[in-house]
């Protein structure tokens, strides 16, 4: 895998920090697509507690880290460790991706336009939609922003209402348009989904190693919905594996995470990695899991 590593120049350094790191195929997809370019670089996935995420960032300026992803459950405090944020993070309030540009650290976030190729790639239409995202964390932020302006309604559905509240007010404040917050409840669900377009999954609820588990019972589920389920790993969570029975229109994390990935890599390296490549070699991995 590291004989595209030059001796002579130190290599440089791409990290990935989260807790928990291991569900995570962005070191696979980093890593191929460094070799198959010829650079001279590494992915190094790390797990970093909450308390040491500050110093993980001190290492990163020490180190001379190049850059680093930053994922589940750091993208949000992550904010206050870089030296400037990219307009689009700011309002998000979450950044999945660090450059490092002589010490000076600087926070984007590259889910938001992700997502949006993913669906745009599936022919997956928001405009005037009526969609309902579960989930208040860094996922769900970046999603709800990127797709308010588009969408018809927006619902945000939560456990902890004090987070699902914050997001569906900043939402209501920023972009003149109501936004609700619902609770995590079946009786939310058994309400609202009727009039529901897009349903799209930004919790963590059926991902691995939880595979059985699914955030909305089955009968709620109706055709003509469209579920997203920003999950990758399993590649068909349970709930998208209900809704193709119930025969919604269905998309996986897959094609989001790759295109977060492409954008991070080509913000490090200013090259343009093989989308084939990393979707093959990620495929294999999961599979072979
Ligand atoms: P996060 O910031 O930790 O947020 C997790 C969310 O899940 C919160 O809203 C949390 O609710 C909710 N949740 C967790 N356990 C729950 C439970 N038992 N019942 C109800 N709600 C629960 O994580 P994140 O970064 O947003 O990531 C969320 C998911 O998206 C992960 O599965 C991650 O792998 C996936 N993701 C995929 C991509 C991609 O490219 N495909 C990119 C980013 C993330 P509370 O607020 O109540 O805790």
């Amino acid at each position: 895998m590291f004989d595209h590593l030059k001796n002579s120049t130190p290599t440089n350094i791409i990290c990935l920090f989260g807790h928990p790191i291991e569900h995570s195929m962005s070191p696979i997809m980093h890593n191929v697509a460094f070799k198959d370019l010829g650079l001279d670089y590494v992915y190094i996935a790390i797990d970093i507690t909450p308390n040491s995420l500050k110093q993980a960032f001190e290492v990163v300026r020490a180190l001379d880290i190049k850059g680093a992803n930053i994922t589940v459950p750091h993208k949000e405090t992550s904010l206050k460790f870089v030296d400037e944020i990219s307009p689009l993070a700011r309002r998000i309030g979450a950044i999945n991706t660090i450059k490092n540009e002589k010490g000076w650290l600087i926070g984007r976030n590259t889910d938001a336009s992700g997502a949006k190729k993913a669906l745009k790639e599936a022919d997956i239409d928001l405009n005037g939609k009526n969609i309902m995202i579960l989930g208040a964390g860094g996922a769900a932020r970046a999603l709800a922003h990127s797709f308010i302006e588009e969408a018809n309604n927006l619902v945000i559905v939560n456990r902890s209402s004090n987070r699902g509240k914050r997001l569906a007010s900043e939402l209501t404040g920023a972009y003149h348009k109501k936004v609700l917050y619902k609770k995590f409840k079946n009786k939310i669900f058994e309400n609202i989904l009727p009039s529901i377009d897009i349903l799209i999954n930004a919790t963590t609820i059926g991902m691995l190693p939880n595979i059985h588990l699914s955030p909305i019972p089955k009968i709620f589920l109706h055709e003509d919905l469209t579920v997203f389920d920003i999950i990758y790993n399993p590649l068909e969570t349970l709930l998208m594996k209900e809704a193709s029975e119930i025969g919604c229109r269905v998309l996986g994390g897959l094609d989001m995470l790759i295109f977060q990935g492409v954008l991070s890599f080509e913000w490090w390296t200013n090259k343009i990695p093989n989308i084939e490549l990393i979707k093959k070699t990620i495929l294999n991995e999961l599979v072979m899991k």
